[in-house]
């Protein structure tokens, strides 16, 4: 899917740039680069600046112009770090990458255009494309670097492609401890709790049985909002353990850790 997201970067003149995209895309799972007449392409300072992402750089198509490198697309979204004053649909990055997941879910092809570091895209070249994308920067700074921007727009192809597969878009704990340590505590095991935590309360004479009040209501609301985990319960129950100890006058154990 992602594969059919093509990046252009028109007439770039900076290497490091171009490297730096290639970069971002791997980064990101896009694969697909074409250089609309590069000042200086193929490049060590690209190979250097792409860190790994060579292949991306190697299988770059090389066209002479915007036409031919957006062949076989179907919707062409032109970035620009100016407000061009020509009514055009224009969209944020966020809203950029779900038109593109729109495109490509459906099977279509398209294409993330980036203009020259000094001048950005032509107003022929943005009128080639049938959105506008602008990244919301300080109007008083608001031109990125170039990889900058490829990497903000793919970022955002990234989540909306994540959230459209059901994956996750934060690490998860995978290792097997971390589960159980987070898997939830049973009601069962809550009553079990709310039993021992009562019965502690009662042995150190914070809860008169002859007149507990709303105490365990109120405390059963408290827990009620945690969440409790299995690994959390352990360390609550052992804490309700000790304290029963200490108010029998038993020796109890000293933490060590
Ligand atoms: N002086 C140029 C700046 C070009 S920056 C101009 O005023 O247009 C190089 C490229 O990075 C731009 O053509 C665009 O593709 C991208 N870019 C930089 N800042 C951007 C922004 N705020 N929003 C969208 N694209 C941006």
């Amino acid at each position: 899917m992602l594969q059919n997201i093509r990046v252009v970067l028109v007439n770039t003149s900076h290497p490091g740039n171009i490297g730096g995209a290639a970069r971002a895309m791997k980064n990101m799972g896009l694969s697909r680069l074409v250089l609309v007449d590069p000042e200086d392409f193929p490049s060590g300072e690209a190979v250097a600046r792409a860190s790994g992402a060579t292949d991306i750089l190697d299988n770059a198509q090389v066209v002479g112009t915007l036409e031919e490198a957006l062949v076989g697309c179907s919707v062409a979204l032109g970035t620009s770090a100016r407000d061009r004053r020509i009514p055009w649909p224009l969209l944020d990055p966020r809203e950029c990458a779900a038109t593109c997941l729109d495109q490509v879910g459906a099977g279509a092809e398209v294409a993330l255009v980036f203009g020259r570091e000094y001048a950005g895209l032509t107003n022929e070249e943005l009128q080639r494309c049938q959105f506008h994308v602008h990244i919301p920067s300080d109007p008083e700074f608001g031109s990125l670097n170039l990889a900058a921007a490829v990497q903000v727009l793919v970022y955002e192809v990234r989540m909306a492609w994540l959230a459209a597969q059901g994956q996750p878009t934060k690490m998860e704990k995978l290792e097997t401890t971390a589960i159980l340590n987070s898997q939830p505590v049973t009601v069962e095991e809550l009553e079990l709790f709310y039993g021992h935590l009562e019965k502690t309360l009662v042995d150190i004479g914070f809860l008169d049985p002859e007149k507990p009040r709303h105490l365990m209501s109120r405390l059963r609301r408290l827990y009620g909002r945690c969440g409790i985990s299995k690994l959390e319960m352990n360390i609550l129950r052992g804490i309700l353990t000790e304290t029963q100890k200490v108010a029998r006058g038993e020796p109890h154990k000293r933490r060590e850790d």
